[in-house]
């Protein structure tokens, strides 16, 4: 039975299954995108997936085992395998407001009587599809924002806190204001010394212990980002908001429940990411930047630099820059290379700024050639 499901996936591989299901195919330079799908899946993950999916398991013996994994890779007390990393949120911020009381969670979002205030600073007030203002607003809470867009303050956050805080919210992302914030350790501080707790959302951060090595109770993960594993969210931390944010599953958090095949499936991608030959990985990426960088080298239309991550991840990319003599602009040539065939999607959310970044984290073998062909051949054409 298994062999056989297992065959049935090999046969499928040799079809794109694009074609079949009439979408054209994509190429991704632009990063762990959940709206292109994410990334590409590990395949320990896609084995575990196939192999769980047609046994029944104890579904609590199998959280309790996700728990020791992510336990295991984190330093955390215990974890939590979720929807997605916007669910994670979610339910780790209605654990901190309801603790492990049922009828406090049968009743959110109605958080009468609760500690329902979260704090979060305004830099950090992010957008990633949906914004993580209602992502913490739909469990009953009210987001407090601290600071301003382009400044927070020790005293801003610390005269913040009352007693209807829940805990306080933590973004680590480049979409957050990258400066005049308060850091992590800050934060952690102001917000202990008053037994607050700090929740840090590092959906796309490759480092899974620095954060709660640093000071935060909780930190929440995409399961389907850096990892590669299926679309799911990582909770881990302290042992008891743990375990009030998996008892959401009886609430709000029923809407979010995740499947036996996403658990076995992001435990097989943290136990493949505890493997990970990333200085190979590192050489393969910095070979796909050096053969982009060679080929645009003669262009007068861009001229390309490497960049680091802002956030500090072990990843860099190629940043585009168009001149605007040549007749593109960032945008047309983004939009072009995004309506090519096949469809090149570049990191293009900066393209106002004149540039593009090509990321190259999530190529099959040889893509990156597809890629080189692609820019050459865009950029010979009319703007
Ligand atoms: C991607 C992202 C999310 C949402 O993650 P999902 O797992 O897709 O729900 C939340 N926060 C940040 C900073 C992100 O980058």
């Amino acid at each position: 039975m298994r062999e056989n499901t297992l065959a049935a996936i090999d046969a499928a591989r040799d079809v794109d299954i694009r074609q079949a299901l009439g979408l054209r195919p994509l190429i991704n330079v632009s990063g762990t995108m959940t709206v292109l799908g994410a990334s590409i899946m590990v395949p320990q993950a896609v084995a575990a997936m196939a192999a769980i999916a047609t046994e029944f398991v104890d579904m609590a013996a199998l959280h309790d085992a996700a728990s020791g994994v992510i336990a295991e890779l984190t330093g955390a007390q215990a974890g939590f395998v979720t929807a997605s990393c916007a669910s994670a949120i979610t339910l780790a911020v209605a654990g901190t407001m309801t603790g492990d009381r049922l009828l406090a969670i049968e009743r959110l979002p109605d958080a009468t009587g609760l500690r329902r205030d979260v704090l979060v600073q305004l830099g950090h007030m992010v957008g990633y599809g949906a914004s993580l203002h209602q992502s913490i607003a739909m469990t009953g809470a009210r987001v407090v924002p601290v600071g301003t867009v382009s400044m927070a303050q020790p005293y801003q956050l610390d005269e913040a806190i009352g007693d209807d805080t829940a805990c306080a919210v933590f973004v680590v992302s480049h979409m957050t204001v990258q400066y005049a914030m308060l850091a992590l350790e800050q934060v952690c501080d102001i917000c202990h010394a008053r037994g607050v707790p700090v929740i840090v959302d590092a959906a796309s951060e490759y480092d899974l212990r620095g954060f709660l090595a640093r000071g935060a109770d909780v930190v929440v993960y995409s399961g389907h980002k850096f990892l590669g594993g299926p679309t799911s969210g990582i909770v881990a931390g302290r042992a008891d908001l743990v375990r009030a944010a998996r008892l959401q599953n009886r609430g709000i958090g029923r809407g979010m429940k995740v499947g036996k095949e996403s658990i076995a499936g992001v435990m097989a991608a943290l136990r493949a990411w505890q493997l990970l030959d990333g200085a190979a990985i590192r050489a393969r990426e910095e070979a796909a930047l050096a053969l982009w960088q060679q080929v645009l080298h003669a262009s007068p239309a861009v001229r390309c630099t490497p960049v680091d991550d802002p956030t500090g991840n072990p990843l860099r990319r190629l940043r585009v820059q168009v001149a605007p003599a040549s007749g593109w602009t960032a945008r047309t040539l983004a939009d072009a290379l995004a309506q090519g065939d096949p469809a090149v999607m570049v990191r293009d959310y900066q393209c106002d700024l004149g540039y593009f970044d090509l990321d190259p984290c999530n190529l099959h073998p040889g893509d990156e050639q597809v890629v080189a062909a692609q820019l050459v051949d865009t950029l010979a054409r009319r703007p």
